[in-house]
């Protein structure tokens, strides 16, 4: 099996015959990717998804995630956000999809707030294309935007937004072209490193055994790696689509540009311009104000009354942007207590990779995931920097 080398990089072999060098478990954003990179390096793969290729069920849907540069969460996401682009370009390319749109993007709030503070020190530190904006010339620049006198943004032309569920696809259609055996409507019950190298899975119908195990199973993590020592917290996330006041014009994506706004108590909304055409709306959503839930009794239903919330705390910064309600659709976050991703491999047992914790920015992230994925597992290790995600961290929240 060549790797991106060429050279030649065989896993041990499994135990019983029929067996693929590398199994994939989940096939939502991360696992996608995963088995799109592996399946192009030449790896025999199989994948496995409890549901349909992109689905609802899980935490890559609702037709846009942001994608940004400036990275407040940590400097340390700037390197895998650059080689991400790279890679999102290269994903439009070989499967002709339209998945990124570059809108600009403003993180607004006190000048002290993580969103502005965060996203200048990332800025600095990679040097990466931004602009100051005060409250006036964000006004002036962007009038859907109405920031109170305290408010200054950091605007980043070089952000915008993805989609999740033709990313899923595109990446899923790749991975099949190159060779890739994937399985739907199947769910993995159980997996375990076998004595002699590599690892069997269990599914409601059958069996498989693989040198490699990629193991990706987003809100169904605490089940599928309950032993990896890292505590994920699995929560409800709605996001929400309103016909903006005045109909879409205003929120065209080549004026309207996404945005993070932070509160001076640390709450943060977000939003993205009107990009399903006149009648789709704008989606907007509270970054990070979710419950506890668990993924297979996830309340789908959207209450009134959190309708109302999100309407009335926009309507004091993007006034136009909640007129009518349109939908809802409840979504998961996967959360670690310092809200690092975790990428590794696994700490307990040979041979299995994991990816998980995605704790709500993960999508930016896909194929840099895909491709550190498929590094860990044919190469035993990648040359992308993820220190960040180690699971035996010491996690600060
Ligand atoms: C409302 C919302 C907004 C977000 N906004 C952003 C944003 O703006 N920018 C951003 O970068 N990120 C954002 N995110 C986060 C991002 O979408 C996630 O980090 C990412 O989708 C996680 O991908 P995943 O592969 O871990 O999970 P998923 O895509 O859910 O994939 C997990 C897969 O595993 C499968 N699976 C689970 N258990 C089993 C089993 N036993 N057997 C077989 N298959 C199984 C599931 O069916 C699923 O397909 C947002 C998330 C939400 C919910």
């Amino acid at each position: 099996m060549p790797n991106r080398e060429g050279t030649t990089a065989m896993p041990s072999s499994a135990a019983t015959s029929g067996s693929h060098d590398v199994a994939v478990i989940g096939l939502g954003g991360m696992g996608s990717a995963a088995a799109r990179s592996l399946a192009a390096r030449g790896a025999r793969v199989l994948g496995l998804d409890a549901f349909g290729p992109a689905h609802d069920r899980g935490s890559s849907h609702g037709g846009s995630r942001i994608i940004r540069q400036s990275y407040f969460e940590d400097p340390a996401y700037v390197p895998l956000l650059l080689r991400a682009y790279e890679l999102w370009a290269g994903l439009e390319r070989d499967s002709g999809a339209d998945l990124i749109t570059l809108t600009g993007g403003l993180m607004i709030g006190p000048p002290e707030s993580t969103a502005v503070a965060g996203s200048l020190r990332s800025a600095r530190e990679w040097d990466l294309p931004h602009e100051m904006l005060s409250a006036a010339e964000i006004r002036r620049r962007f009038p859907t935007m109405a920031p109170g006198p305290g408010d200054v943004a950091l605007y980043e032309e070089r952000a915008g937004f993805v989609r999740p569920e033709a990313t899923v696809a595109a990446n899923l259609r790749l991975a099949a072209r190159a060779g890739a055996e994937l399985r739907f409507e199947e769910p993995v019950t159980s997996w375990r490193p076998l004595p002699g190298g590599g690892a069997e899975v269990l599914t409601a119908s059958g069996r498989y055994t693989a040198g490699r195990l990629v193991v990706c199973p987003g809100a169904w993590a605490p089940r599928l790696l309950a032993d990896l020592g890292v505590p994920l917290t699995v929560e409800r996330q709605v996001q929400y689509w309103f016909a903006p006041r005045g109909g879409t014009a205003a929120f065209a994506p080549d004026r309207q540009p996404i945005y993070i706004w932070e509160s001076a108590d640390g709450t943060q909304v977000y939003g993205f311009p009107a990009i399903d055409g006149p009648d789709g709306g704008v989606k907007t959503a509270f970054f990070r104000r979710g419950e506890p839930c668990e993924p297979d009794t996830l309340d789908r239903t959207i209450r009134p009354e959190e309708v109302r919330a999100i309407a009335e705390h926009l309507a004091e910064r993007v006034p136009d942007a909640p007129g009518r309600y349109l939908r809802g659709a409840a979504c998961m976050y996967t959360c670690t207590p310092d809200e690092h991703f975790v990428i590794a491999a696994h700490p307990r047992h040979a041979g299995v990779t994991v990816a998980c914790g995605f704790s709500g920015h993960g999508f930016k992230f896909v194929p840099v995931v895909g491709e550190i994925l498929a590094d860990l597992a044919l190469d035993g290790g990648t040359a992308l920097p993820i220190d960040l995600f180690d699971p035996r961290r010491e996690v600060r929240t």
